[in-house]
């Protein structure tokens, strides 16, 4: 979209015109087609939550403006998981503050702790909500690319050293990595918090996946790290974990001083939101951990039917080791440009999928990539293969 057919939106917000989602979507209506673009899930989350939701809602609890930083029960039970997956600790009352889903937490950090200038490194591809944040914050958005190395996409340390100057303020960190479903050892974790520590650089870590985590792979958080927990925002959201994203309850664990900035932006962004569905939310952190074995068996066999159909279809697929999200590259199939592939998938094949390119600054570094969501019911998948097969 040209800025032309765009007149009145700002130079800042000039790049970010429609998102790439609502193009593939209205396309998946027009042409009949299975929609593996955008990722949120076809069956809702668990029913005794729902329950819970409607209990709020009848009882009287969150009809009205709930506090500002959350209701106490969904910050305990955010401390308290915290504490049980990760030993943890964070006070409900001055170390929690519950928000609008993780981008609105993304939003008001970036909002909260960049000056106008300041160089935010991420990590590309990454989610489409960073570029346009730090944007709207005035910061200038330096990504490190990550490469396909020996079937999944690696960082590279140097070159992440490398990318830190003066006027580096903030790390945006997303592990499991949404769209190459990369989850960064504890090596690589170790590294990248050495060297927030040795340059004094603020970290924000997108950790929504938290619960996704597949093949042994483990998922650590970066504020777990020496020297972390004090320059560290780290973001939650019970969209993916629960299978709820359209109930948008997020939060952000840190310090008090950090947690008291990111509040100063959230305050005027929603102020509060989604207030019975954070009574809800609290319940639903506190269900045994056989929930949430179950949830990521169940997401495993979704990712391991996808993947085999994609591979047996001719693309080469990047397993991803966390989220629910598959990597594949097109060239296998003689094709090398993700975006007209995309466009032309709905009519060839009857399946909606992602060029990843959307993801990067350097767009010919991610063009033979393409991202299909997995977080389907298994019909939906095994049909989405079959399509794929008799395409090509
Ligand atoms: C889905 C997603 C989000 C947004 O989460 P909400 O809680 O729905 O706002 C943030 N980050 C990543 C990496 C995601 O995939």
């Amino acid at each position: 979209m040209t800025s032309s057919e765009r007149p009145f939106l700002n130079r800042r917000l000039a790049e970010f015109g429609t998102t790439i989602f609502a193009e593939m979507s209205a396309l998946a209506v027009s042409t009949g087609s299975i929609n593996l673009g955008q990722g949120f899930p076809d069956t809702d989350g668990p029913q005794e939550i729902r329950e819970a939701a409607v209990r709020a809602l009848r009882d009287g609890r969150g009809n009205q403006y709930p506090p500002g930083p959350g209701v106490p029960e969904l910050r305990a039970a955010v401390s308290a998981h915290q504490e049980r997956r990760y030993a943890l600790s964070y006070d409900p009352d001055t170390e929690v503050l519950v928000t609008a889903g993780a981008t609105e937490a993304i939003a008001a950090a970036l909002l909260a702790l960049l000056e106008p200038g300041d160089e935010v490194i991420a990590f590309e591809p990454y989610y489409d909500s960073y570029a346009a944040c730090i944007a709207m914050a005035g910061g200038t958005r330096v990504p490190v690319t990550l490469r396909p190395h020996e079937g999944s996409f690696r960082l590279d340390l140097d070159e992440l050293r490398d990318a830190v100057t003066d006027r580096t303020r903030l790390l945006l960190v997303n592990t499991p990595h949404n769209p190459t479903g990369t989850v960064l050892t504890r090596e690589e974790l170790a590294e990248i918090a050495k060297l927030a520590v040795e340059r004094d650089l603020l970290v924000v870590t997108d950790e929504v996946y938290e619960h996704l985590v597949f093949d042994g792979a483990e998922h650590v958080p970066l504020a777990s790290f020496p020297g972390m927990r004090e320059r560290t925002v780290t973001i939650g959201s019970s969209g993916k974990t629960f299978s709820f994203t359209g109930w948008k309850v997020g939060w952000v664990t840190a310090p008090p001083a950090l947690v008291g900035a990111v509040r100063s932006a959230k305050q005027f962004l929603t102020y509060v939101a989604s207030g019975p569905f954070q009574y809800a939310v609290a319940e639903a952190l506190a269900l045994p951990d056989s929930y949430f074995e179950a949830f990521r068996a169940d997401m495993l066999a979704k990712r391991d039917v996808l993947a085999a159909g994609l591979a047996e279809a001719g693309f080469e697929v990047f397993r991803p080791q966390g989220t629910y999200f598959i990597t594949t590259d097109i060239r296998p199939l003689g094709e090398s440009d993700g975006f007209a592939f995309c466009r032309a998938l709905p009519e060839r094949a009857g399946v909606v999928a992602i060029p990843n390119a959307v993801f990067y600054d350097h767009r010919e570094a991610g063009a033979p990539f393409v991202r299909f969501a997995f977080c389907k019911q298994t019909q939906v998948l095994e049909e989405a293969a079959k399509r794929l097969k008799a395409a090509w």
